[in-house]
């Protein structure tokens, strides 16, 4: 081979190796992002489509972004700022949707789903600071004067509280933060997706088998440092939050305390249900209606399902053991899972 040819045909070399990576690179196929926020909590982002470069590090600044807005844990978040002073005009594009949502779900749910009980909660030690005695009698009456979400104003531009009120959404802050993400994968054109926060997870479209998504429901009867799914459900475009008070309480004294707290007592809320899956096409919405189910306990979480035509699996001891209901909606989709690992 004379030198011109070597040449030319190293180009064609060249060229095909550039062809070929370039449409390996554009055909879509299964990424895997995971990352760690709001302290510990874990999040996996997966989807289906071809690479958008740069989205692991899109999608941590813009849950640091959530969380600056949004965390209580950050003395100078938004929200933080709120609480100081009493009155805020919206700095970011975060607050006003949390209270929009947050009053809906408030007054669908006589009230047990309340993001005022900021006072309360930190009062029971489930705040920042958890070094706190446990109130007593008076202490929770004197609290209780301080809340109700009914009583906090908003507008599209600025929120306003009454004296001494605190607000708190983490009951809702994964579920949030879980649309925040899937917004942005969507604006990135992404149509195939699951992203999950601390266990609360939305989905659209399919996997990279062609199935609808996976969306795991825990077993709630394991201890703490373990994980067994009692469920799988296929679905597609939906979101799925779970409350449950088998895992987040404290044992003081030898009484056990759940972190939801019934904002019509005051007190931790007590029933027989353990824990509340709760489905709708937004992964905030779900949340919100969980935690309340875990205030309302079985029958008024039932009596709330109808009235708002939302699908749960709630589990709950009876005198026969653990037991689970499943409403109609889901019935169809659910797949009993025996089968540990990785959910695709
Ligand atoms: P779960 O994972 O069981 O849903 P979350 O961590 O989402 O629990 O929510 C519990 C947190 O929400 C508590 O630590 C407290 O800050 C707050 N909270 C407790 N009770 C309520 C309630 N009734 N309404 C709204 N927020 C609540
Ligand atoms: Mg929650």
């Amino acid at each position: 081979m004379n030198k011109k040819r070597l040449i030319i045909f190293g180009i064609g070399l060249a060229v095909t190796f550039l062809i070929v990576s370039y449409l390996r690179k554009d055909a879509p196929r299964l990424f895997h992002i995971q990352g760690q926020t709001m302290g510990t909590i874990i999040y996996n982002v997966k989807y289906v489509a071809s690479e958008v470069d740069g989205l692991d590090a899109m999608i941590s600044q813009e849950l640091r972004d959530f969380n600056q807005s949004l965390s209580t844990y950050i003395s100078d978040s938004e929200i933080s700022r709120l609480n100081k002073t009493g009155s805020l005009t919206y700095e970011s594009k975060f607050i006003y949707p949390v209270l929009k949502a947050s009053k809906e779900v408030f007054d669908q749910t006589r009230g047990t789903f309340d993001p005022s009980l900021g006072p309360l909660v930190q009062a029971w030690g489930f705040g920042p600071d958890k070094n706190v005695p446990n109130p007593d009698s008076a202490k929770v009456d004197s609290l209780k004067a301080v809340i109700g979400f009914g009583r906090v104003s908003f507008d599209e531009n600025q929120v306003s509280l009454p004296t001494n009120f605190q607000l708190d959404f983490s009951a809702i802050a994964k579920g949030y933060a879980v649309d925040v993400v899937a917004e942005l994968l969507e604006e990135k054109g992404i149509e195939n997706y699951m992203v999950e926060i601390g266990g609360e997870v939305r989905c659209r479209g399919r996997n990279d088998q062609d199935k609808p998504w996976a969306l795991g429901i825990e077993d709630p009867t394991v201890q703490s440092n373990e994980q067994k799914l009692m469920a799988i459900v296929r679905l597609k475009n939906l979101s799925l939050a779970t409350s449950g008070n088998y895992r987040n309480y404290f044992e003081k004294e030898g009484k056990i305390y759940a972190h939801i707290i019934d904002p019509r007592t005051g007190y931790t809320a007590k029933h027989n249900l353990l824990s509340a899956s709760v489905f709708a096409s937004d992964c905030m919405t779900a949340d919100a209606y969980a935690t309340a189910f875990m205030v309302l306990g079985l029958e008024y979480s039932k009596e709330i399902m109808n009235a708002q035509n939302l699908d749960a699996i709630l589990i709950y001891r009876s005198e026969n053991g653990i037991e689970s209901f499943v409403s109609e909606g889901i019935r169809p989709f659910l797949e009993m899972n025996n089968a540990e690992g990785e959910l695709k």
